[in-house]
This record gives structure tokens, C-alpha cells and sequence, in this order.
């Protein structure tokens, strides 16, 4: 394989290729959001209910799996506010002091936006409760007998966290939040329309809606993967072709970057072939799965198994990850007889 396409293509994690159009991309009020509809429905509501009352925004969760729009939701809810955002991570605020010196910054109704928030420390989440319930910092002065603490109040201000999974969060801080919402991967027909967006802003043109649909199909319900995998075929589409995105170029040019069909990259194929080979359709444990193909247990069930599970591959049990017949199928691999058959179709 060409080694420019040697890396995951469809990771859907930020890579340093997407910086310079992801804000160029970046739908900037809710209107122009494409997709999720119940969560912009809610979103709306409460922001309008939050500017009738003259209010700050409650704090928000935005979970879901990565590259599905979470920070841009974050902006959205600011610009739509008309307030500013600060935008960090869990693993950055390293010490309660960073983020004492993040709070106090902020000015009255400021989103503070914290991405991987389910990667804070113990130490940090404790100085952030009374931060979210009574915009206060309590902060102890001096060591030993002499130690005290001293309250300092804080501007009103709304925190938009955002992590793969609620279910990662410590429950004290889940339940500080006033509204959880979910996102869920997006369906083909909303990716193509992201992809005709995003293509005419790059002015990349394209020679008819099929072929937008392709992109769509292939960019597991991801629109941070859609708008790479356009980028991408527009490479080959200038260097093999005359700019023009057409159904042939793209077809190739996916083709070589090892994305099938449904839009199954090199690892899925391996996951789906390890379970099938290795432990006979399944089940089997995440983390024996993860040692077993060399991978990180988590990138495997925050970005490979959204995927799989929504387009039918594999199904999550008590007992572990199966496969489904389908996954026989696109594989290409026999169906095991009935009493080899170890998945199971009906467990949940
Ligand atoms: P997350 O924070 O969930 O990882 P981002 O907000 O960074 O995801 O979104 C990734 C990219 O996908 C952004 O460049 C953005 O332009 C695009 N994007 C995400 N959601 C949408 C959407 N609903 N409509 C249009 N573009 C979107």
C-alpha cells in the first residue's frame, strides 16, 4: 500500500491534516448543524429558555463516540449565546491550581468547554463541584494545623463537557450536569449532505450526487471522517484525474486506502476475522480481543464497535463480543454448522 495511506484513515480522533480545514468546516449557528435532530431540538429550547430568563446555560454533557461534532455543538451553544468559549481537555487541567486559574477567567455566562472530561483527576474534579453547583472555589491556604480555606466566588459560567461514553463519567460529576445528550453516528443521507457542504466551501467540485453518496457511505456515520475521506479523494483527483471527483476516482481511490465497500477499514476486517477464526463467531472478552489484534482495548470500543454494532457486524453480550452472519458473509468466510455456531443473535 502506498505509504500515504498507511495510517488509519478512518480514525475518527483529530490528526494534525484535518487542523487547517476542520474550522473552515465547522457549521457556526444550529441551523446550519446537519443532523441530530433531537439534540439540536433540545439545545434550542433551552437556550431560548436561558435568554428569556436573562440566565446563564446549565452545565450540558455531549457524549458520543469521537468526530461526531461535539465541539463544534460547544461552539455553536457560545456563538449562539452570545458569549466566549474557552476550549480545553481533561488531561490538560493537570493540577487544581489550572484549573482555579481557568475558572476565575472567565467572564460572566462563558461556555467553558472541557473535551475527555471523564479524564480529569480525582484532585480536580473535587475543586469543580462547588465550581458547578455554587460557582465558588474553595481553596486551602497553608499546610498542617494552619491550613484554611478560603472561598472565592466565581462569574455564573456554563461548562459543555464532552466524552466518548456518560457511563465513563464518576456519578458525583454526571449528576452535576442539567442536560445529558447523546450522538448518535450519523445516517448516510446526512453525511452526503455534510459532504456536499463541505465540498463546496473547499470548492472541489463534483460530478454528481452518487458520488458524494460513496463518500457518505464509506465514512462510518462520522462526519470528521467524511470530510477527510473528501480531502483525500480530492489528492487523488487532482493528481490522477482533473479535479473533478467522479465516481470512478473515488471508487479507486477509497479502494486504495483500504476502505471497503460498507466502509470497513483494515482493523474492522481484522476484528470481525479474529473473532471468527480464533473463537468461532464469539463470544469473547474485549480486552483478550485487544491483546489479540495488538490494539488499545478502548480505541477498539469507542471507535471500531459504534460502527460495527449500528451496521449489524457484531453484537455485544453478557458474555462477550459475537459476530452476526453478516460478518460471515462480507468476509467472505463460511457460516459455521448449527453446532459450531457459538454467536448468538438474540442475547443483548
Ligand atoms: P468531536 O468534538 O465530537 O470529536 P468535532 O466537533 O470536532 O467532533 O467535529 C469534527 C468535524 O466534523 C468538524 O470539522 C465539523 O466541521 C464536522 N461536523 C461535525 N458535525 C457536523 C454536522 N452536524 N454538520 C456539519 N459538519 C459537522
Amino acid at each position: 500500500m502506498n505509504d500515504y495511506f498507511d495510517d488509519r484513515i478512518v480514525e475518527p480522533t483529530l490528526e494534525p491534516e484535518d487542523l487547517d480545514t476542520t474550522n473552515k468546516l465547522r457549521p457556526l449557528m444550529l441551523a446550519d448543524f446537519i443532523g441530530q435532530s433531537q439534540v439540536k431540538e433540545n439545545l434550542a429550547i433551552y437556550m431560548e429558555a436561558a435568554k428569556s430568563r436573562n440566565d446563564t446555560l446549565d452545565h450540558i454533557l455531549l457524549y458520543g463516540p469521537p468526530g461526531l461534532g461535539k465541539t463544534t455543538l460547544a461552539q455553536i451553544i457560545a456563538r449562539e449565546m452570545g458569549v466566549n468559549i474557552r476550549i480545553t481537555s481533561g488531561p490538560a487541567i493537570e493540577k487544581p491550581g489550572d484549573l482555579a486559574a481557568l475558572l476565575t477567567s472567565l467572564s460572566p455566562g462563558d461556555v467553558l468547554f472541557i473535551d475527555e472530561i471523564h479524564r480529569l483527576s480525582r484532585a480536580v474534579e473535587e475543586v469543580l463541584y462547588p465550581a458547578l453547583e455554587d460557582f465558588a472555589l474553595d481553596i486551602i491556604i497553608g499546610k498542617g494545623p494552619a491550613a484554611r480555606s478560603i472561598r472565592i466566588d466565581l462569574k455564573k459560567f456554563t461548562l459543555v463537557g464532552a466524552t466518548t461514553r456518560s457511563g465513563r463519567l464518576s456519578s458525583p460529576l454526571r449528576d452535576r450536569f442539567g442536560m445529558l445528550l447523546k450522538l448518535d453516528l450519523y445516517s448516510p443521507e446526512e453525511l452526503a449532505t455534510i459532504v456536499t457542504r463541505s465540498a463546496s466551501i473547499l470548492n472541489i467540485p463534483v460530478e454528481d450526487e452518487s458520488v458524494v453518496l460513496e463518500i457518505a457511505r464509506r465514512s462510518r456515520g462520522t462526519p470528521r471522517i467524511a470530510n477527510r475521506l473528501l480531502r483525500r479523494v480530492r489528492d487523488y483527483a487532482e493528481v490522477l484525474g482533473n479535479g473533478v471527483l467522479t465516481q470512478e476516482i473515488v471508487s479507486e481511490a477509497l479502494a486504495k486506502m483500504g476502505i471497503d465497500s460498507l466502509g470497513l477499514d483494515g482493523l474492522d476486517r481484522r476484528l470481525l476475522a479474529a473473532v471468527i477464526d480464533y473463537y468461532n463467531g464469539g463470544p469473547v472478552g474485549l480486552e483478550t480481543l485487544a491483546a489479540m489484534l495488538g490494539e488499545d482495548a478502548v480505541t477498539l470500543e469507542d471507535v471500531c464497535e459504534p460502527y460495527l454494532m449500528q451496521s449489524g457486524f457484531l453484537t455485544r453480550t453478557a458474555r462477550g463480543r459475537c459476530v452476526t452472519p453478516m460478518a460471515y458473509q462480507h468476509l467472505g468466510k463460511p457460516l459455521p454448522t448449527d453446532s459450531q455456531w457459538q454467536g448468538s443473535l438474540f442475547e443483548d
